[in-house]
């Protein structure tokens, strides 16, 4: 097994400015290929820091990965501890340089030194190319480690993850074995009565391959991981699975390696040529962000209201003034008559409703935070439904009242 340990870089990350969603990025990619993380750890911009955490330990991974500090400011350390290390010169790289020249003239600006600087790379690394920003990865080893430093902004990781890192890595270590996930969602059960479902299930469980129960607000991901078998072998083996989750759990089951639920919607709605739009009270515009982060959702989602207010709500949505009196903003007749609405305002085929109480405040003994009304109009009629979230926080309810409507939606397509 190929051992390695991530390293991220920055004094922000120390302080809890910035949520380190880099390591657990390289983590996973790195799982992905079959490489097996064994530690990782997070230092500052600090030479001495950076130094020793390219020292320690080195001798016991196979690879030593690293994020940050690779930019052109005075907080960037990175290249400064790795001289240090590797004993190395600073030299420019005509080829990075050339890049970095491009990049500006095409952006109109001109090129500073310090962005010249992002050329300067240590005589003894070899260079991944940043497509995405100045400054390269860069490769050096060390009595049988391989070190890689990568720059940390997210977007620019991930390109020299996919395109760089990955196949370089699969070229160095031919050994790895492959290694295949999938990821089987679920939805509207928690994740112990799942399990309590699956249990009797030995095959699942008799410990032949890896399983793993992954929640998210409103969302379960039932991961399994088969490691070196090839990929006709692996999925006969998903496909068994599948099977038995659809016997033993098919009423919570609603698709396979799919990224978010708004992909597995986007799959059925353009395939069916139909269209969404969507009312939103107490998301706020969560569910619009969910569909409009798929790209392709112009193919099928229309638009959304963010009727908060309860003025928003009648003025764009026509609801009864009365109902919303009587009944409250949380209520089943007003989500009704927003999903109503919204359908005939965007002409689409669906549309959904959303309302609720997000919390912390804003509860009452009759409608406690977590209460939400969901409303699904579809062609032939209006279906509504009340859930309980509970007191959990704001943003998970947030998460889970959109989650629960785009579910609504895929209950509408499932057999
Ligand atoms: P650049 O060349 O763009 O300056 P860099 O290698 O110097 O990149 P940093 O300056 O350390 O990287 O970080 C750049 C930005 O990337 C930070 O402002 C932060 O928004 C983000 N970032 C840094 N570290 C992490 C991390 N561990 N997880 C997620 N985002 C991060
Ligand atoms: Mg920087």
């Amino acid at each position: 097994m190929i051992r390695a340990e991530v390293v991220t870089i920055g004094n922000e990350l120390l302080i809890g400015r910035q949520v380190d969603t880099n390591s657990s990025f390289m983590c996973a990619e790195l799982a992905e290929i079959g490489i097996s993380v064994v530690r990782k750890i997070s230092v500052g911009d600090d030479v001495q820091e950076i130094y020793e955490a390219i020292d320690v330990g080195a001798n016991k991974v196979n690879l030593k990965i690293f994020s940050g500090g690779l930019g052109p400011t005075h907080d960037d350390k990175t290249k400064e501890a790795v001289c240090r290390y590797f004993d190395s010169e600073l030299i420019i790289d005509q080829e990075v340089l050339s890049h970095i020249e491009q990049l500006f003239a095409r952006r109109n600006v001109t090129i500073s030194q310090i962005n010249q600087d992002q050329a300067l790379v240590p005589h003894n690394a070899s260079v991944f190319m940043n497509d995405k920003g100045t400054a390269p990865g860069l490769v050096l080893e060390k009595d049988e480690t391989v070190f890689i430093f990568l720059p940390a902004v997210p977007y620019e990781l991930k390109f020299l993850m996919q395109y760089r890192v990955k196949p370089y890595l699969r070229q160095k270590f031919p050994e790895m074995l492959p290694v295949r996930i999938c990821d089987f969602l679920f939805s509207g059960i928690g994740e112990s009565a799942l399990f309590e479902l699956l249990e009797s299930q030995t095959q699942l469980f008799n410990g032949q391959h890896e399983f793993a129960f992954l929640p998210s607000p409103g969302l379960i991901r039932f991961r399994q991981t088969i490691c070196g078998e090839n990929e006709d072998t692996s999925e006969k083996v998903f496909n068994v699975t599948e099977k038995i989750l659809t016997v033993t759990a098919g009423k919570y089951f609603y698709g396979r390696n799919a990224e978010s639920v708004a992909h597995i919607l986007q799959r059925i709605f353009t395939e069916k040529g139909l269209t969404f739009s969507v009312a939103e009270s107490c998301t706020g515009g969560h569910i619009a962000h969910m569909i409009t982060s798929v790209s392709g959702s112009s193919a099928w989602f229309k638009g959304g209201i963010v009727a908060y207010d309860n003025q928003v709500k009648i003025s764009m949505l026509h609801v009864n003034e009365n109902v919303l009196m009587q009944s409250g903003a949380v209520s089943e007749e007003v989500v009704r008559q927003m999903a109503m609405q919204c359908r005939n305002e965007f002409n689409t085929d669906y549309a959904a409703a959303v309302s609720g109480i997000a919390g912390p405040d804003g509860g009452s003994p009759e409608k406690p935070v977590g209460t939400v009304w969901i409303a699904l109009a579809t062609p032939d009629s209006v279906k509504t439904k009340l859930f309980h979230f509970g007191p959990s926080d704001r943003s998970a309810n947030i998460q889970r009242a959109s989650n629960a409507a785009l579910m609504m939606i895929l209950d509408e397509f499932k057999q």
